[in-house]
């Protein structure tokens, strides 16, 4: 394994500032002093309480506690290990990774898997790019499709990388294997099928896509992790998929279905105030928003929408205007749609033209442009007034038992939002959606929260909600924790501390004892590294997110020697008390079993009485 020079490591930490890696995942807005602030990668969180500071280098959650730096970062929100992250930085902010001699530097064998698919799916984009582009039947023919039929530029292509895959498709092996892929991706890329048991050959790489048109996946960092392929006049009798009209890219080592939206990674620098989100149906309706100048459009990777898509995008931005098909499958999606997105704490809109017509976003925008999205804004539906449509299409027709049935049905979805205030607010405007008078909508969400009040009683215990942060030991304040605190924050105490604190008063069962221990040891030795250099000295997670949320304290005393003169006495009383007290019963009791004689005892007492009103004082100090 080759190990990246530490010296290479903190001139990383140095140079790339913080602030501009988590700047790619996460909005960040100004908190005071340097520090940034934007909803957690994390958690699901409404309002924010993910802080960065870039002087310091470290991000704090208060959320979910999660700390760290520039590395655990990349880690953390990319998946990848230490020197993936560290190599991934490097790239990204051109500074070159050294190598520790003898270790050797990164080779296709070192590459992880995951790294690994990702380049090959690099090339293989390449590889389908340069197909639709050829002058050949399968080029000609793709293109022909893409500018005569769904009337795309041939500009659009090029921004998109669109690509073909032809008939046969066995060019995609070869190139493949000329790159040198080993044999582990090939296998899990997702682009070939292949026995389990065969070995790789061209002759046993079958290629999944044949004679259709390859749209590249995207993941939100812009990375190509798999591709939707369209089905042509070129696909063969026998694919295995061959009347889908779509086929995708199966889960791989780097693409996850629910995980994902498409554009996101170009929609999400384009979202802003009065820039919300667009989501169309598909990725040709997403496209074609582009192509007309509507560059917020995000696509959901396959039919249904998942929570996960959603929390991703609301790192971004909190609104989004819903663009479906008014067929009624467009629907049916648009109201499975709902509650979760009013879950995610999403404020939704739809997107519709006024009276009755049928919309396809694909068509309006191809035929009007950028204007027909003005239209459809101007007359669109808030959700509720969406729901309340769904159920009840003509309300001032209804029956009572057909207005009661609605209410039912939007309560339901109102149930999903976690906020009181957009609970009550959402009630009120069903009440004016459904002509119903507001307090038989409120006894409709009344009686469904007492139903689901007792199905969950029945359950057995649940685990927190998702964004409640459980009690976090490392915040617990003990004396360890604010020694800790100090020697990080005023390094020169270090040293004396370490000569004033007997090792065996220091509770090494929680992260923060060990974590004292560990480096009173370095500074007594006089080889602390500096409190930006740190990565050797810690051994667990919870070790690290304990120094990088100290690290982000700001520590609220002016006088550092007399809080280590306070964590010292304590210690030193937590210590010795117990004893003290032992010693005193048992001389109080006479019949009691005593360990040694009294007189030891009476002098054991002495000393500790002694030791305990000591003025504490630290050692270089002195
Ligand atoms: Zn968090």
């Amino acid at each position: 394994m080759p190990v990246i020079k530490p010296t290479c490591v903190r001139d990383l930490k140095l140079r790339v500032n913080l602030a501009d890696v988590v700047a790619r995942m996460v909005t960040l807005r100004k908190a005071g002093g340097a520090r940034l602030k934007g909803l957690c990668p994390f958690h699901n969180e409404k309002t924010p309480s993910f802080n960065v500071d870039p002087d310091k280098g470290y991000y704090h959650c208060f959320g979910c506690g999660k700390s760290g730096d520039i590395i655990s970062f990349v880690r953390e929100t990319e998946q990848l290990n230490f020197s993936e992250a560290v190599e991934a930085l490097g790239k990204r902010f051109g500074i070159p990774i050294e190598y520790e001699e003898g270790s050797g530097g990164p080779s296709t064998a070192d590459r992880t898997l995951r790294q690994e698919v990702f380049d090959l799916h690099d090339a293989a984009a390449e590889h389908y790019f340069q197909a639709f582009k050829a002058n050949d039947a399968t080029g000609e023919a793709m293109r022909h499709l893409w500018t005569e039929q769904r009337r795309f530029t041939a500009e659009l292509a090029d921004e998109f990388k669109i690509g073909a895959a032809d008939a046969t498709g066995s060019g995609l092996g070869a190139a493949m294997m000329r790159r040198k892929f080993s044999e582990e991706a090939l296998r899990r890329c997702g682009l070939f099928f292949v026995y389990d048991d065969a070995a790789i050959s061209l002759q046993s790489l079958r290629p999944r896509f044949r004679g259709r048109l390859m749209i590249p996946i995207r993941d939100h960092q812009g990375r190509v992790c798999a591709f939707t392929a369209r089905q042509t006049d070129l696909t063969p009798a026998d694919d295995p998929a061959k009347d889908a009209k779509y086929v995708n890219s199966p889960e791989t080592p780097i693409f996850t279905k629910g995980n994902l939206l498409f554009n996101l990674d170009r929609a999400r620098t384009a979202v802003g105030e009065g820039k919300p989100f667009v989501m169309v149906e598909g990725q040709l309706d997403a496209l074609r928003c582009w192509s007309v100048g509507l560059k917020t459009a995000i696509a959901p990777q396959g039919t249904s929408i998942t929570e996960g898509q959603l929390v991703l995008m609301r790192r971004y931005h909190t609104q989004v205007e819903c663009f479906f098909d008014s067929d009624a499958a467009g629907q049916k999606a648009a109201l499975r749609f709902l509650p979760m997105a009013l879950k995610a704490g999403l404020e939704i809109r739809f997107l519709t033209l006024a009276g009755d017509s049928k919309v396809d976003p694909d068509l309006l925008f191809l035929e009007r442009g950028l204007a027909a999205y003005e239209e459809v804004r101007k007359s669109s539906l808030s959700a509720i007034q969406f729901a309340s449509r769904a159920f009840l299409p003509s309300p001032q027709k209804a029956t009572s038992e057909q207005q009661s049935r609605a209410a039912q049905s939007v309560v339901e979805i109102i149930v999903s939002s976690e906020s009181e205030m957009t609970r009550a607010n959402l009630i009120a405007e069903a009440a004016r959606h459904l002509s119903l008078q507001p307090k038989i909508v409120q006894k409709e969400f009344d009686g469904l929260i007492a139903r689901l009040g007792r199905q969950a009683a029945a359950r057995p215990a649940s685990p927190p909600p998702e964004g409640v942060a459980p009690a976090l030991p490392h915040t617990a304040h003990t004396p360890e924790r604010d020694l800790l605190l100090l020697c990080l924050h005023f390094e020169d105490i270090g040293k004396p501390l370490s000569h004033s604190l007997p090792h065996d008063w220091i509770d090494l069962s929680h992260p923060a004892g060990a974590l004292l221990n560990r480096f009173l040891g370095e500074f007594e030795h006089g080889l602390w590294p500096g409190k930006g250099h740190l990565e050797n000295l810690l051994e667990t997670d919870a070790e690290r997110t304990m120094v990088a949320s100290l690290l982000f304290a700001t520590p609220g005393f002016k006088d550092p020697l007399k809080v280590a003169q306070e964590g010292l006495r304590q210690l030193r009383a937590r210590a010795l008390e117990p004893r003290l007290r032992q010693i005193e019963l048992a001389l109080a009791n006479p019949h009691a079993e005593i360990e040694s004689d009294p007189i030891s005892l009476l002098k054991e007492r002495s000393e500790l009485h002694r030791l305990l009103r000591q003025p504490i004082t630290l050692a270089a100090s002195v």
